[in-house]
């Protein structure tokens, strides 16, 4: 199953990414399609679909560095807050069969209407804040 997956592929190095946080079970990295400068996403290292798929203890570490990883994003950004969204199935809007939250940094103010993948992040701006949020982890 894993074998045809961008995430995993991600993971094992063979699709590049822009990389943030890493530890034993779990891998966070920018989206490529970000709605917010810093949008990341934190993902568990084994092939998972959906919440449900996971085993809670991996479900724990996935949560332990979206925590982490909001964090660092909020300094990196300068942020006031941070939204975390996870889609489970298609119907929800999940578009890779890889369990995956969605950290995005919030400013107050910013009028962010949340919607996946409508835009597309220049190199340098996602290598600025692959930087920038880096530093805070
Ligand atoms: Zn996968």
């Amino acid at each position: 199953m894993g074998d045809e997956c961008i995430f995993c592929k991600i993971v094992s190095g063979e699709i590049p990414a822009k990389k943030i946080f890493e530890n034993e079970a779990t891998f966070a990295f920018l989206d490529i399609n970000p709605s917010a400068k810093g949008h990341s996403l934190v993902i568990p290292k084994n092939h998972h679909a959906t919440m449900l798929d996971i085993p809670e203890a991996e479900l724990k570490d996935v949560i332990s560095t979206v925590q982490k990883v909001g964090a660092a994003i909020m300094k990196a950004t300068n942020a006031d807050g941070f939204n975390v969204l996870q889609n489970n199935r298609e119907a929800a809007g999940q578009v890779i069969p890889h369990l995956h939250f969605h950290v995005i940094p919030r400013t107050i103010g910013d009028s962010l209407k949340l919607s996946f993948g409508s835009q597309k992040a220049e190199e340098e701006e996602l290598k600025e804040y692959e930087k920038r949020v880096k530093e805070q982890l």
